[in-house]
C-alpha cells in the first residue's frame, strides 16, 4: 500500500515519499506529512537484537513506501558507516539514572548528522524516481551547525552540488572552521556581511527568484533545500527512538512493553517530534518531555495553549536551541485539529501577523503526552557540574539544557518512569562552555586550549572532526554582501 503525502495547509496532496522529499516545503508554505502515521510491523524482541541500520529499514520503510527495498536499503547503507565512530551509531549511557542517547557520533559532532547524513542519498534516489535529470543545487543559510552537516553528507554526492551562506562574524570559532575546510568538489561556502536573518533572506529571495529559476534549468539545475522541515530529515530521525528502546530491552533495562519517557533539548521541534511519530508507531513512551533554555516559548506554549513569539531573542549557550518560530510545531498542531489543514492555516496566519495563536481546549487535550520544562544558564551550568562531579560524565550545553529539566521534572512529579535523555551534541563542539560549567571558572580564550583541557577531564578522545579542522587546509574564502548572493550562486554554478 503506497503512503502518501499532504500539506498542512491544505494546498497539495497525494505527493509519493520521494516527491515529498524532492519538494521539501509545500507550495502554499505548509510542511508535508503522511495520511497517517504507520505502525511498527514488527515487534520489540525482534527488534532488541537488530543493528541500527536494520532498524532504520523497519522504521523507514513504513514511511518510505514507494522506494524499493533495494532502494532504501542502499541509502542507509551509505549512510550510516564508518562516517560514524562507533558500530552502535546511537549508543546509550546510563548516567546519575538516566539514559542518554548519544546522538552525536557523525562526522560533525551534532545530532543533525543522525538525518543530514542519509537525506543526500533520499534525495538522489528521489530524483531517478521521479526522472528528474536536473543536476540538484541544495541552498541553505545556516547559523552554524545545519551547514555543516549538510555539506558532509552531501560532499561529493554524484548529481548534487551544495552551497552554504553564513553570517560573516555570526558563527562560533570551531564551526567556522568546520565550514571552511570543507572538502568536496560540489562544495561552496560564503559567508555574507550581515546576519542569519540576511542570509536567510537571501535564499528566500533566489528561490522565489522564476527567472533565475529559469536560467538554472537551462543549464541543467534544479534548487532544493536541506532544511528541517523536509520529512527526509523527520524520518530518519524516528529510527532513533525505535533503537533505544529495543536496547533498552536488549540490555534488560526494561522489560519489553514498559512505558518510558523521552526528554529532548528542543529548538525547531523536530527531534521531538520524530519521537512522538515514534510513539504513535508503537514505542511504549510515556511524556514527551520538551526542554528549552531561555528562550522558553515552548514551555509557556504547554503550560497555556498560547504560542506568542512577540519576545525577546535570548543569546544562550545552547545556540542550537535559541529560536522563537519553532517551525516542525506545526505537524503537531495539524494533528491535533484532527488534520483539518484550514484550522491549522489559520493558526499560523495568526502567527506571521499577529505572532501569536491560541489552541482549543480539545487541542490542548490532543497535547496531553506533552510537558514544557526550561532551565536558565546557570541551572544549566550547575547541572552539568553536578552530573561530571558524580559520574565522570561530561555533557554539552544542549544536553544540558534537557538533563536539567528532566531533574525538574522528577522534583515536581515524583515521575520514576526509566528516561531516555536525547544528547544532541558533543561537549567537544562547545568546549569553552562546556569547560566553563564544569570547572566553573571562566574558560580558557583559545579554543583549542578549552578542547585539550575538555580531553584531560573527560578522558574522552578528541573527535576526528576536531582534530580534522585543527591544522586543515581553508578552502573556502568566499565573501560577499548580502544583496549579491543570487550572483555569487551564478558564479560557483559558472552560469
Ligand atoms: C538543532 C539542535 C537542537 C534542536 O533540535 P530541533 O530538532 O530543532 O528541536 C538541539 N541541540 C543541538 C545540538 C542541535 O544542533
Amino acid at each position: 500500500m503506497n503512503l502518501t503525502y499532504q500539506s498542512t495547509r491544505g494546498g497539495e496532496s497525494g505527493l509519493t515519499a520521494s516527491q515529498a522529499i524532492l519538494k521539501g516545503l509545500a507550495d502554499d508554505g505548509g510542511l508535508f506529512m503522511p495520511t497517517s502515521i504507520p505502525k511498527l510491523d514488527v515487534t520489540m524482541e525482534e527488534l532488541a537484537g537488530m543493528t541500527y541500520q536494520e532498524t532504520a529499514y523497519r522504521v523507514m520503510k513504513q514511511f518510505l513506501t514507494d522506494f524499493t527495498e533495494e532502494e532504501l536499503r542502499y541509502c542507509i547503507d551509505h549512510a550510516y558507516d564508518s562516517k560514524f565512530d562507533t558500530e552502535e551509531i546511537a549508543p546509550l549511557v546510563k548516567a546519575d539514572g538516566a539514559y542518554y542517547l548519544e546522538l552525536f557520533h557523525g562526522s560533525t559532532i551534532a545530532f543533525k548528522d543522525m538525518a543530514l547524513s542519509i537525506l543526500p542519498y533520499l534525495m538522489t534516489t528521489s530524483a531517478k524516481k521521479n526522472h528528474v535529470e536536473n543536476e540538484i543545487v541544495i541552498l541553505t543559510a545556516t547559523s552554524g551547525d545545519t551547514g555543516k552537516a549538510a555539506m558532509a553528507g552531501f560532499a561529493d554526492v554524484p548529481g548534487t552540488r551544495i552551497i552554504v551562506f553564513y553570517p560573516k562574524g555570526g558563527v562560533s570559532k570551531v564551526q567556522e572552521l568546520q565550514m571552511v575546510t570543507q572538502k568536496g568538489a560540489n562544495t561552496a561556502v560564503v559567508s555574507i556581511h550581515g546576519n542569519f536573518d540576511d542570509a536567510q533572506t537571501g535564499v528566500k529571495k533566489i528561490f522565489g527568484d522564476k527567472e533565475f529559476a529559469a536560467k538554472l534549468a537551462a543549464k541543467g539545475f534544479q534548487l532544493s533545500s536541506a532544511n528541517s522541515i523536509n520529512i527526509g530529515r523527520l524520518v530518519p530521525q524516528v529510527v532513533y527512538y525505535v533503537y533505544a528502546y529495543a536496547k533498552l530491552v536488549q540490555n534488560g533495562e526494561v522489560r519489553n512493553g514498559d512505558l518510558i519517557n523521552v526528554t529532548v533539548p528542543t529548538g525547531n521541534f523536530g527531534n521531538i517530534l520524530a519521537a512522538y511519530l515514534a510513539k504513535q508507531m508503537g514505542v511504549p513512551i510515556k511524556t514527551l518531555i520538551c526542554a528549552s533554555n531561555d528562550n522558553k516559548v515552548l514551555y509557556d506554549f504547554f503550560k497555556t495553549g498560547t504560542y506568542d513569539r512577540k519576545r525577546e531573542f535570548i543569546l544562550t549557550n545552547s545556540p542550537s536551541m535559541d529560536i522563537l518560530i519553532s517551525s516542525n510545531l506545526e505537524r503537531l498542531i495539524y494533528l491535533s485539529t484532527g488534520c483539518d489543514a484550514a484550522a491549522n492555516k489559520k493558526l499560523m496566519e495568526d502567527l506571521s501577523t499577529k505572532g501569536a495563536y491560541t489552541v482549543t481546549d480539545s487541542m490542548k487535550a490532543f497535547m496531553k503526552d506533552f510537558v514544557g520544562g526550561y532551565a536558565t544558564e546557570a541551572e544549566n551550568a550547575a547541572g552539568m557540574k553536578h552530573l561530571a562531579d558524580e559520574t565522570g560524565y561530561i555533557i554539552d550545553t544542549h544536553t544540558g539544557v534537557a538533563s536539567c529539566v528532566y531533574k525538574k521534572y522528577v522534583a515536581e512529579t515524583g515521575d520514576k518512569t526509566p528516561t531516555v535523555i536525547a544528547s544532541t551534541a558533543s561537549p567537544y563542539k562547545f568546549s569553552h562552555s562546556v569547560m566553563a560549567a564544569v570547572t566553573g571558572k571562566e574558560a580558557e580564550t583559545d579554543e583549542f586550549a578549552s578542547i585539550d583541557a575538555l580531553c584531560k577531564a573527560s578522558g574522552v578522545a578528541i573527535p576526528r572532526a576536531v582534530e580534522e579542522i585543527r591544522n586543515a587546509e581553508i578552502r573556502h574564502t568566499r565573501e560577499c554582501d548580502a544583496a549579491d548572493m543570487e550572483k555569487n550562486v551564478a558564479e560557483i554554478l559558472g552560469l
